[in-house]
């Protein structure tokens, strides 16, 4: 059986280092903001090249925080891709804000910028675009809408870890770039954490104090905060890790490269764009049979997964809460896409022996 992602054998490499963080960690015996959250967030900004990075509870969080940052008026309305991961949706209903979804593009799976301005009212304060999959947005038109504008921007970041747009990290095109350290991600903690970056020294203090309660000095509260804050031993884990991240991303582009090389071109692969690097948190195929496809996967001992099977606007949670609208690039996404294995644990026998299975699928 080849596993769709197997976290115990991915943190193997980790062991040694990470008990031994535990240990120091619990023998020092600070364990909320202490020096390894504090150390984790230089460590973090110095590998993005950016000012500032607030460690916090979740990648929801970190989208939470920094829309909240932001002091918009409710009603307020934010520009998000129709086709993301529900979390993304949920920070923005959560800040008291309105969601407006905009359609991807077929090829790339990201916000089409081209449809952004129609979605534009006067109530439109920011566009919270989404790196899915790990590959970056196409950022130099979205950043002429957002100078024209005038418009906030938050990148959820959460699949795109040292992904780049012509040579700049994802993360640093915005005000704030939103991580999850989720442990799939490409930067995966043994637990939930976020993080939130920023080059706005205030923007960083406004979440300094909103993530620990809205305070800067313990029990004076300036803003009604939250508790969202790293976890030290999360925060320990993640410096380990992050010295990796580069090996973990060029493993995932290599064992890319073998589905790019094998699989049959009756499945829609990735689009491939030289003005990127796709870090590949998730390599998918489309294909019209996706499940009939997916069940005889797992009959031959591979297993896969979808993202996501509902697109946002049809989860039940959403129902009389997003504007009615209508958004087939999205739904046929969601209707048709397939999650191959592909992680730091797999190896190139494992990506040749899915590519054998995949293309053995027969035609009806
Ligand atoms: C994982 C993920 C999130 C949420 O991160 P959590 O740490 O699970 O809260 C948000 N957006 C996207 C695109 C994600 O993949």
């Amino acid at each position: 059986m080849i596993e769709y992602e197997n976290l115990a054998l991915a943190n193997k490499v980790f062991f040694e280092e990470y008990t031994g963080a535990f240990a120091t960690t619990l023998e020092r015996g600070w364990y909320i903001l202490g020096e390894q959250v504090k150390e984790f967030e230089k460590e973090y900004a110095a590998y993005l090249g950016v000012k500032h990075c607030i460690g916090v509870a979740s990648g929801l969080d970190a989208l939470y925080l920094a829309l909240r940052a932001f002091n918009f008026s409710p009603g307020d309305e934010v520009i998000v891709p129709s086709n993301t991961y529900i979390a993304t949706i949920l920070s923005i209903l959560q800040a008291g804000l309105v969601p407006v979804l905009v359609e991807p593009l077929i090829d790339t799976y990201n916000i089409d910028p081209a449809k952004i301005e129609e979605k534009i009212t006067s109530k439109t304060r920011a566009i919270m675009v989404v790196h899915l999959y790990g590959k970056p947005c196409d950022m130099a038109p979205i950043m002429q809408i957002k100078e024209k504008y005038s418009l906030k921007l938050v990148e959820d970041c959460a699949q795109s870890h040292g992904a780049t747009y012509h040579g700049k990290v994802t993360g640093t095109y915005g005000e704030f770039g939103a991580f999850s350290f989720y442990p799939t991600k490409n930067l995966g903690a043994l637990g939930d954490a976020g993080a939130i970056v920023t080059n706005d020294d205030d923007l960083a203090i406004a979440i300094r104090r909103l993530r620990n309660y809205g305070s800067d000095v313990k029990y004076y509260n300036k803003l009604i905060g939250v508790n969202s804050r790293l976890d030290e031993f999360q925060a320990a884990f993640l410096r380990i890790k992050l010295r990796k991240l580069d090996e973990i991303n060029a493993q995932k582009r290599r064992l890319a490269a073998l589905y790019f090389e094998g699989l049959d071109n009756r499945f829609i692969k990735p689009v491939i764009q030289d003005s990127v690097y796709d870090v590949f948190h998730i390599f998918n195929i489309r294909y019209s049979r996706r499940d009939e496809l997916r069940a005889y996967l797992l009959e031959n001992g591979v297993k896969t997964e979808i993202h996501y099977p509902v697109a946002p606007h049809h989860q039940e949670a959403m129902q009389g809460v997003l504007a009615n609208g209508s958004y087939p690039l999205s739904e046929a996404i969601h209707s048709t896409t397939l999650s191959l294995p592909l992680s730091f644990a797999h190896t190139e026998a494992d990506i040749a022996c899915v590519i054998e299975v995949v293309n053995s699928f027969p035609e009806k």
